[in-house]
């Protein structure tokens, strides 16, 4: 029964001064105003040192981090992708595959599933989250354009069958989508709509198959200020953004590094949608935690990445291919530049994505019941200490 103590609790709805966390059994027992008779005597006690408490995060979209990637397949690859995002705070998240060929897509879903079928030591495996190949090539971003085409059900079926999936994305204006959308749907995954030119009437449709969640919003995706290249009489047609604004049956996620969207984009979001629709992700690729380099998006073989003051660009130049923040440095800048208190930054990227993975009955919030995943934060969001099933993880 170890006992967490000294710091402020960091509910789903505010702040518990002086808060207290009671474990047992790897979950909450107590979570709330600090009491002297729930301490139990001669079980280890946390102390938080006048921190915060915080839940641990959900990351519903990462692909690597400290130079591994989900797609490198191996045992090694994936426990190091964990183990770099469990020491900056996520204690569950969605292993996101990237755009190759069917068979390295199974590959690293088979090395994903024996991680999750092993004590999950360094977080939790949550289904996976599959970025492409479905995608529209003029919005593939870093993806490989030569392994990007139309939903194909003779290996969608495949992937699906290998699992467990959380999620997918595609871009829903392809021909074929219609049925992958149902079939996921019917399985009780989420249909993100992303990497997509899609213009209202188009996500509308979608949404009515089963669609549920855009992914990066605002990134690879229909610009409705530009989008005369679709041919559509209005050269002011609504796209993909404003459905996520319009429509309350779609949730969306942020990449809050700073780097990606402006501070007035993120309030633009934040004011239109709120923190219950909104995830924070890292979207974070292997060049996360290393130094500046080439790294490669995906696959080993994927398309090069150059890191460079922590941002990950496209030789080129041109555009931002994914992330290098951990999660908790994507907390602390969206709170400092939307300036929103932070226990909903918080709840951005812990009890918010967790609902939209369905997770939400097991974790995402310090709620008794629920997975004892628990962070000490400072005020800088800097992780002094993960626990995972209320053991200390990373200190
Ligand atoms: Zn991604």
């Amino acid at each position: 029964m170890p006992v967490f103590i000294h710091g402020t609790l960091i509910a789903d709805n505010g702040l518990i001064p002086d808060g207290m966390v009671v474990a047992g059994g790897g979950r909450i027992e107590y979570a709330g105003p600090q009491r002297a008779d729930l301490i139990p005597a001669g079980e280890p006690q946390f102390d938080a040192g006048g921190g915060y408490i915080s839940p641990g995060f959900v990351d519903i979209h990462v692909h690597g981090g400290h130079g591994s990637d989900f797609m490198d397949a191996t045992p090694s690859d994936v426990g190091q992708v964990f183990r770099y995002h469990a020491a900056h705070g996520t204690t569950a998240l969605c292993p996101t595959t990237a755009t190759a060929p069917l068979g390295e897509i199974l590959a690293a879903l088979d090395a994903i599933q024996q991680y999750r079928s092993g004590p999950q030591g360094s977080g939790r495996a949550l289904g996976a989250h599959i970025e492409g190949p479905y995608l529209a090539m003029s919005k593939r971003g870093c993806h490989l354009p030569e392994h990007v085409h139309n939903p194909d059900p003779n290996e969608w079926k495949q992937i699906l069958e290998r699992g467990p999936i959380a999620s997918m994305t595609l871009a829903p204006e392809l021909d074929g989508a219609r049925q992958l959308v149902e079939e996921l749907h019917r399985r009780g995954a989420n249909a993100n709509a992303g990497h997509s030119e899609a213009l209202y009437h188009e996500i509308n449709r979608a949404v009515e198959w089963g669609v549920n969640h855009v992914t990066h919003l605002y990134c690879a995706m229909t610009d409705a200020m530009n989008n005369r290249w679709r041919g559509t009489p209005n050269p002011r047609a609504a796209g993909i953004v404003e459905a996520v604004y319009l429509d309350d049956r779609l949730s969306s996620e942020l990449i809050t590094d700073g780097k990606h969207l402006s501070r007035e984009m993120l309030r633009l979001a934040f004011r239109n949608k709120g923190y219950e629709k909104l995830a924070v992700i890292t979207d974070a690729m292997r060049g996360a935690g290393m130094p500046d380099g080439e790294y490669a998006f995906g696959p080993r073989h994927g398309m090069k990445a150059v890191v460079r003051n922590r941002e990950a660009r496209i030789p080129d130049g041109t555009a931002l291919a994914s992330s290098v923040y951990p999660m908790n440095e994507m907390v602390r800048v969206f709170r400092d530049l939307v300036e929103c208190p932070l226990w909903q930054a918080v709840r951005m990227a812990s009890l918010t994505p967790a609902q939209i993975v369905g997770a939400d009955d097991d974790l995402g919030s310090l709620t008794p019941g629920k997975r004892a995943d628990i962070l000490f934060l400072d005020e800088n969001v800097n992780v002094t200490a993960t626990f995972l099933g209320g053991e200390l993880m990373v200190s």
